[in-house]
């Protein structure tokens, strides 16, 4: 191991990330995230911006009663102000108080933010660098020294920039990150400009992509290739815009495929479930088609390419889905042949494509595409079938019948409000709601029927809802068809429904959901 290259990853996803659009993270949120990124052998983690908010700056003394193993917690701020004392400066002070073991100070490295934002001269810009890295670090701290705007500051002014980096050099930073804070930096501009830094005269350097044209994990994977020892990026690749350098990408790529060794590389299949785990902290549909770890990352459709990923994956999959944590879906469509039910089934017993099950589950599939229904995107409704022709099915309850009624008077906004009337275990129960909407409404009457008999229905819920018009030339009697994520914090599933009427298919698919959970992780306890 020793001969490989070493990168450090530093995570940002609780400061740049929690810039995205629709990330929001409390403060019990970015601790259990810390703990799970800690997990995952991630060397930093940058809590926040003491100064801005009493939440940031909780996190801090919070945190620091975790016993981290992996992972070292950094506050960020900035260099001093002009004028100001570096003792008496609050940025400097509030770093200092969040008492962590890095700091991340950001200074200015573009001449033209220096004269137009910051309106001062570009020795003071020095001096404020040199200051806060050299006391920041006289009082302990590892300092971790953010240049803003660098690629554009170097192609604005090269030698100015060059300035910039020396004196974090000689005011003792830890490493120099090279920020890409407008995300215009293409490729080939990133590996040039660290090809040309004197890089042997300079502290370790490190990068921090942003996404705007597309580039962030190419840029920072050239940019190890061209000296980088220091990556930093968010977890999903979320941050403001179009979103930070995702290390959920970038880390497989140094571990799997340019032989880096990095503190992650010993727990990579674990990648998977942490992008997933922060998604779902942060109440944000995971990215399906994300690299390595999303959902259709290993997903094949059915046919001839999925007949040669039974006989020789190597030769359709770029790596093994295994090694990040994720794994191979055959996906059902209508082209689905009798082999790609046979594997389905495979996860219940060899079936030969010739077998009576195979046929009628082939019949079966053709008849509910005709009606609408489509698998592809729901395995567990497709689970669900295989397993009632299996005898492998048990039905958590068995409706007797519900009730809706939708309501509105002038002014107010419409409700329904629902009642719903089961039998589970032998014993007949009754749930009842009030919400917005029909769905809403019988997914919560629902629930309340079944809470106490099956408590575990609580750790699950709804994530996602779509509904799509099947024929809309049908107008008001068109079919609807209606695809439900839910999740258990650990696992996905996707379920569908299809009828006339959209509460019908919602009521299918929200059914068909529960049903899935309890057969194959409750009552089977999959992995
Ligand atoms: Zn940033």
């Amino acid at each position: 191991m020793n001969n490989l290259k070493k990168v450090t990853i530093f995570d940002t996803t609780l400061r740049d990330g929690t810039q995205g659009t629709g990330i929001n993270l409390t403060l019990k949120d970015k601790l259990d995230i810390a703990a799970r990124l800690d997990d995952a052998g991630i060397d930093y983690i940058e809590g926040g911006f003491p100064l801005s908010s009493e939440k940031e700056a909780s996190f801090f003394r919070l945190a620091k009663k975790e016993n981290y193993l992996n992972s070292k917690i950094a506050a960020f701020g900035s260099t001093r102000r002009s004028g100001n004392k570096v003792e008496s400066d609050p940025y400097i002070t509030a770093m200092l108080e969040a008492e962590t073991p890095a700091v991340v100070v950001v200074g200015k490295s573009w001449k033209e933010h220096v004269e137009r934002v910051i309106n001062t001269t570009f020795e003071d810009n020095l001096e404020m660098i040199y200051d806060s890295i050299a006391y920041l670090k006289d009082e302990g701290r590892e300092v971790i020294f953010d240049l803003e705007h660098f690629f554009d500051g170097y192609k604005g002014d090269r030698d100015y920039a060059l300035k910039v980096l020396r004196t974090g050099t000689e005011a003792g930073a830890h490493s120099l990150v090279l920020c890409d804070t407008n995300g215009g930096t293409l490729p080939t501009e990133a590996m040039d400009i660290l090809n040309e830094l004197p890089q042997d005269e300079l502290a370790p350097i490190g990068v921090h992509f942003h996404n705007d044209t597309g580039n962030a994990v190419a840029n920072s994977i050239l940019a190890v290739r061209s000296g980088a020892t220091h990556i930093q990026g968010t977890i999903n690749g979320w941050g403001e815009r179009c979103g930070n350098a995702n290390l959920c990408i970038i880390v497989p790529n140094l571990a799997l495929k340019m032989g880096c060794d990095t503190n992650m590389n010993e727990k990579i299949e674990g990648i998977t479930s942490l992008s997933r785990f922060v998604a779902e902290k942060a109440n944000v549909i995971p990215d399906k088609s994300q690299p390595y770890v999303g959902d259709t990352a290993f997903s094949h459709k059915a046919g001839q390419h999925a007949d040669v990923i039974a006989k020789a994956p190597e030769l359709m999959e770029h790596i093994d889905g295994k090694l990040v944590g994720n794994k191979r879906r055959i996906l059902i469509s209508g082209l689905a042949g009798k082999s790609t039910i046979v594997r389905k089934l495979a996860k219940y017993g060899d079936y030969d494509k010739s077998s009576e099950i195979v046929s009628q589950l082939f019949d079966d599939l053709k008849e509910k595409e005709l009606q609408g229904y489509e698998y592809e995107a729901a395995e567990a409704s497709f689970d669900l079938i295989i397993r009632k022709s299996l005898g492998r099915f048990k039905s958590l309850f068995d409706l007797n019948n519900y009730h809706l009624e939708s309501f509105k008077t002038n002014g107010t906004l419409s409700k329904t409000v629902g009642r719903i009337f089961l039998m589970a275990n032998g014993i007949e129960h009754m749930g009842a709601s009030v919400s917005n909407g029909p769905v809403e409404t019988i997914d919560d009457a629902l629930r309340d029927a079944l809470s106490e008999t099956y408590p575990f229905l609580s750790k699950m819920s709804l994530i996602d809802y779509k509904v799509r018009v099947l024929n809309p030339e049908e107008a008001s009697h068109a079919k609807v068809r209606v695809f439900i994520t839910s999740s258990d914090r650990h696992h996905s599933w996707d379920t569908v429904g299809v009828s006339e009427n959209i509460v019908e298919a919602s009521w299918e698919a929200l059914v068909d959901s529960m049903d899935y959970y309890y057969n194959n992780y409750v009552l089977e306890k999959e992995d």
